[in-house]
Parts: C-alpha cells; structure tokens; sequence
C-alpha cells in the first residue's frame, strides 16, 4: 500500500527525521491560509500523488509570495499530472502540500528496500540525489551505495556512518546524516514498510540535513497490525477495478493486453497468462478467484474483466476441486445471460463432476466453446480474438 508525501513525513517527523514543516490543503483557499502560517519567505506547493518525477511534470512549484500560492495550487489542483510513473492517463491532483521552502545545497538519495534476492533490509544512498536517480542507477552504478541490514542486529552506527562518508557528505554533517539513517530504519521496521525513498535528502545553507520528499510503500500482509497506517490509504489513488475486486476477496491486478483471464489459484493464473502469451496473444488481467468461486464470485469476475474496454475475448480456466465443475458451470452461464456476453468464451474445465460441467456449458444454447487442456484453450481464444480482428 502506498500512501503520499505528506503522510510519510508525518511518519518519518514522529520518528525524528528532520522533515520541512507543512500541511495538506484539499482547496486553493486552504492553501493559502495555511500558507500564512509558513514561516519562511519562500513556500513550496507541492502536487499530493501516488507517483514520482511530479517536479518535471510540473507539479513543484517555489512561491515567493501569498499571490504565488494562490496561483500554483489553482493552477496544480484538479490538474491531470502526467509523469513516467503514472502511465499515460495521468493522476489528478486533489490535495497540495503547503510546505516551508528552504535553501539547497545539494541533494542526496537515500532508499531502505526489502531485497528479497537476498531476505534483508538494504539501505542504499548516493550523491547524485534529485530528480535523475534512475538514470544514475542504469548508467553510473558505481555511484550508488549500499548498506546491507542483519536483522537480529539492525542497521548499525558503523554502518550508517560508512554509507554517509561514501556519499561525501562534509565532516559536520556526517553525525546528522548517521542520525537520520538510523531514526529512518527504525520507523521502515516499525511500520511493517517495504520501500523508502527519500529522494532528495538535502544539505542546507543554514547547515541542516533535511528529508524533502518522502515515498513508502507497506506490506498489505501487515495491515492488520498497522491500523494507523491502513487509515492513511486513498483510494482515488488506486485502481477503481482493483478495489472493486478486494470487495468480493477476488485477486485482481490490471493488464494491458486484452484476453481477460478467470482463474482459481494464483499458480494457475501465472500459468494460464504464460501460456497465453506463448500463444501469441496478451493477457488483459491476472485474476484469482480463489477456491471457493461461487456463482456470485464468478458474476462479480466477469463484470471486473468486461469493465475494461479493452477485452476482446475471454478465457475461464478453472479446476474444480472442493467447488465442482458443474456447480462452477452454472456460475459461469448464469453471469453470461446476465451480462449478455457478447465477445468470444472459452471455457477450460477441469476436476470433480468435469463431464457434468462441460454438459451444462454445451446444452445451454449459449456461445461458449469448450477446451479440452489449457493449451486448447489458450489457442483457441487467441485464434478467436484474431480472427475477430482484434
Ligand atoms: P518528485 O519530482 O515527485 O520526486 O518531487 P520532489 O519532492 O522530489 O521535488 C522535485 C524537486 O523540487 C526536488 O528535487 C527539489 O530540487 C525541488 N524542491 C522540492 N522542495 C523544495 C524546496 O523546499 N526548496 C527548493 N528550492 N526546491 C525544492
Ligand atoms: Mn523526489
């Protein structure tokens, strides 16, 4: 689970990570109200989004007056952000962050991630901070740093010191940097977080170290023990099919190709979008919907699946164990009826009462085509959707 910029510097502030004094403005006027109580001459406006490289898309913006702000949180909110991490819809603004301007020197990065390569924490850093991070880790590795986490004995001074002097941070500032490190680790593990980027990290001309911008991510498994975190979740900033889904407990993450899958068991769903792809076709989504797929849980599948305008054609591939075939088959034609399908269904059966199944399926008068084996299938709706001219 993500959650925005200022959410994370509250987090981190409460940790003891220096962060710029700021608030959230959901209108232009709370913007510059709040922008009053700022003690600095120069106010940062900042587009609140789930996603990164806002400055070069226009999104960060430095007033110099209370004019100023007014202008930049009318001209960023309900603005469409387009940037290389929101995809090419973009996201709308709807909130600000009003926030105290200060005096960069120079900007760091510095990022916690769970590595799982190698089952620990890692704290990365580099000198080359700021707006570019990406391009330094393809074209210049060696710039970046890395401080690999035991955790029985967690990130240690030692090693916070080492990272902040292998990022050149001048002597005076190398206590501060280690400080931070370290109050950041502590908060990463707190807060069951899987990523932290504080990109950039910032030296001052008043000589403070300062977090300018904050990113984390949660792990989903460990909400339930992170009620205070669940709490910040936005839901405008998440797929509107994805959150549909977790309503009926189904496992939904949008693609862009357009075979819709429904498929029981996540292996299989891996399974089922490999093979599609050998086929030659391209999967619209990767969607479980677990062991028990009721005739509910399979109507609520197929009205996911068909909100996306891109699919063209449908493939069920689903093994009956404990929920039977032709219980699964009556779930299926049922939702065909009601949402009157009328792109191509191909239907791959599998398990307890199978014949019963494909029975039902074949006597039902409707346009579905059964498949005898998972690679039948594949092939059949890839063939389907082509020579639909698709
Ligand atoms: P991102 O582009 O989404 O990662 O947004 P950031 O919060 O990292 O902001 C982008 C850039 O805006 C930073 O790299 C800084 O150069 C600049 N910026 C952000 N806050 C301030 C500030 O308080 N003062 C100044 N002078 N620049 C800032
Ligand atoms: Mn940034």
């Amino acid at each position: 689970m993500n959650i925005h910029e200022y959410q994370a510097k509250s987090i981190l502030r409460q940790s003891g990570v220096n962060v710029p004094n700021g608030y959230v403005a959901y209108s232009i006027d709370e913007a510059v109200e709040y922008a009053k109580g700022i003690n600095s001459d120069v106010k940062v406006v900042k587009a609140q989004i789930h996603a990164g490289g806002r400055g070069k898309a226009g999104g960060v913006k430095i007033a110099h007056s209370q004019d100023e702000v007014r202008a930049y949180a009318k001209e960023i909110l309900g603005k469409v952000l387009v940037t290389p991490q929101t995809g090419p819809e973009g996201k709308e603004v709807k909130r600000l962050l009003i926030e105290e301007g200060c005096n960069i020197e120079k900007e760091y990065y510095l990022g916690l991630v769970l590595d799982r390569s190698i089952s620990r924490i890692v704290l990365m850093g580099s000198e080359e901070g700021g707006m570019e991070i990406e391009e330094v880790a393809a074209s210049n590795p060696e710039k970046i740093f890395k401080e690999v986490i035991d955790p029985t004995i967690g990130l240690t001074g030692f090693q916070a010191r080492r990272l902040a002097f292998n990022l050149n941070f001048p002597s005076q500032y190398i206590g501060k940097v280690a400080k931070l490190m370290l109050n950041l680790y502590k908060s990463f593990v707190d807060s069951d977080c899987m990523i932290a980027e504080i990109n950039p990290l910032v030296t001052t001309k008043e000589g403070d170290v300062l977090a300018l911008d904050a990113k984390m991510n949660f792990d989903g498994n460990a909400l339930y023990r992170q009620k205070d975190i669940l709490e910040l979740r936005d839901l405008d900033e998440e797929d509107r099919n994805e959150i549909e889904a977790s309503k009926y407990d189904l496992s939904y993450i949008q693609l862009d190709g357009n075979i819709g899958c429904m498929v029981n068991g996540a292996g299989l769903a891996m399974a089922t979008m490999d093979i599609i792809k050998y086929e030659g076709g391209n999967p619209a989504n990767f969607l479980d919907v677990g062991g028990d797929a009721t005739p509910e849980k399979v109507a609520e599948a197929f009205k996911i699946i068909l909100s996306d305008p891109d699919v063209k054609g449908i493939l069920v591939n689903v093994f009956g164990g404990i929920m039977k075939c032709d219980y699964i088959a009556q779930g299926i034609i049922a939702a065909t009826k009601e949402l009157e399908l009328s792109i191509p269904l191909v239907v791959r059966l599998e398990g307890t009462n199978v014949d019963l199944g494909k029975k039902l399926l074949n006597d039902s008068g409707l346009n579905i085509t059964a498949a005898d084996s998972m690679g039948d299938g594949a092939q059949k709706i890839v063939q389907m959707v082509k020579e639909a001219g698709n």
